[in-house]
């Protein structure tokens, strides 16, 4: 099973055992906006899932968005000087 599998699968778990991970619902964990990555970040601290989530995203290769307390954020696009 991969570690998306696992995630999910996880994630589903929890929600139905009353213990939602801290990201549920939540938009700023997707959000492009500084303050509210680091918000994410700082509340991934306190999940169950830290390690498998990190797992996830580098097996999604996850570019944007909070996992497992890391800001994968769209790489930037560099502007040559003309
Ligand atoms: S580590 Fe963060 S992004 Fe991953 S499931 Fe937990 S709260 Fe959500």
């Amino acid at each position: 099973m991969s570690a998306v599998e696992r995630l999910d699968a996880a994630v589903i778990d929890l929600a139905e055992a009353g213990r939602p991970v801290p990201c549920t619902g939540r938009p700023e964990w997707t959000s492009d906006r500084t303050e509210d990555a680091e918000f994410a970040a700082y509340h991934c601290r306190c999940c169950e899932l830290i390690e498998l989530c990190a797992a996830a995203a580098v097996e999604l290769d996850a570019h944007g968005g909070v996992w497992g307390g890391a800001w994968r954020r769209l790489p930037t696009t560099r502007r040559r000087a003309s």
